[in-house]
């Protein structure tokens, strides 16, 4: 497969520089790519063009993202239990997307842009269906940051009726620090672009003979929390609603996740899609370590609380016996205490 891109530099006259994909001219020979350039040159956003260098150009296909097609036409790449970094250029999300007959829909899209740019290679490998719906399953930038490229190819964005505001408050801190952490070079290109579809309650997507229903949560693991069912298959992108190996992070309302897990295990599915480890696990027995872990924390926290506790010594206590059930625990479990804490103080 060949692809068009277009050589965009952090500044001209230094770099660094990257290839940034321009989806939709994929083509079986580079005559053809070229061809489709030629009919239709790309148009550039004045902040793109300001970094533009040279002129769109046809290449063989960069690299796709790996998936797993977990139940027909579901397909999910596996994102690594770590934080992110410049070995795994914020590789540490489960992203996925569901072909229907029409159209596809993606639910979530990495840390930055080239892992949409990725799961859009991906995608075509697969099929030349249009993807119509991207859903962002809550606002942390591990799901969110890469965007863009499919915003450009003219998917509708949905989110969680709250997520533009949450992220508007938080993008100017999440977009520096990932740029840090996974290197500017390979974070080149990034942003957030406009949402085209708030949820309140629930959204349907009809991608031909497959109906998605997007309901949006009351605030848990965040404010912000959609899952995505596919009704086809009884399959729940849950978001990080579920987490699985990955100590669970709490950037919500404890009290709150754990009562949409009650509702999600109350649902009738096949498997969920959890936000980070998987890909699949059976449900409602999926449930059983996170609804365990979030329960000892509550329990812990009340405690501590009712002990007296200040929160520096209790965060050094809570929920303690969990550690070796899950990766990353030190650098989640302080964290959840905190909010947890704080949640559970003022109650
Ligand atoms: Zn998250």
């Amino acid at each position: 497969m060949f692809e068009a891109i277009v050589s965009l530099c952090l500044t001209l006259a230094e770099g660094p520089c990257r290839d940034q994909l321009l989806p939709g001219y994929e083509a079986e020979t580079i005559e053809a790519c070229t061809g489709s350039l030629a009919a239709s040159p790309p148009v550039f956003t004045t902040l793109e063009a300001g970094s533009v260098q040279g002129a769109p150009m046809c290449k063989r296909a960069a690299e796709a993202l790996d998936v797993t097609e977990v139940s027909p036409g579901v397909f999910v790449h596996i994102g690594r239990i770590e934080e992110p970094d410049s070995t795994n250029r914020g590789d540490v999300s489960n992203l996925g997307f569901i072909i229907g007959k029409t159209g596809v829909a993606v639910i979530d899209t990495g840390t930055a842009r080239w892992m949409g740019e990725a799961m859009w290679r991906a995608i075509r490998l697969r099929t030349n269906l249009p993807v119509t719906h991207v859903v962002l399953t809550h606002m942390h930038p591990d799901h969110v940051l890469g965007m863009a490229p499919f915003a450009a190819a003219g998917a509708k964005l949905v989110s969680h009726a709250n997520l533009p505001r949450a992220l508007s408050d938080r993008q100017a801190n999440y977009l520096e620090s990932l740029d840090r952490l996974i290197g500017t070079k390979d974070f080149l290109g990034t942003q957030i672009v406009a949402m085209d579809t708030l949820v309140m309650d629930t959204f349907e997507i009809d991608l031909g003979g497959r109906v998605l229903e997007v309901r949006a949560w009351p605030t848990a693991h965040t404010g912000t929390d959609l899952t995505v069912l596919d009704k086809t298959t009884r399959t729940l992108f849950a978001g990080d609603l579920v987490f699985h190996r990955h100590t669970p992070a709490l950037d919500g309302r404890l009290v709150g996740w754990r009562a949409v897990l009650e509702d999600l295990k109350a649902m009738d599915l096949e498997r969920v899609v959890p936000g980070h480890g998987g890909p699949a696990l059976d449900w409602p027995h999926g449930a059983t370590a996170m609804v365990r872990y979030l329960s000892v924390l509550e329990t812990e926290t009340r405690q501590a609380i009712d002990a007296g506790a200040r929160l520096g010594d209790a965060v050094e206590t809570i929920a303690q016996s969990e550690a070796e059930h899950w990766e990353l625990f030190e650098a989640y479990n302080p964290r959840n205490a905190t909010v947890a804490f704080t949640e559970l103080e003022w109650e």
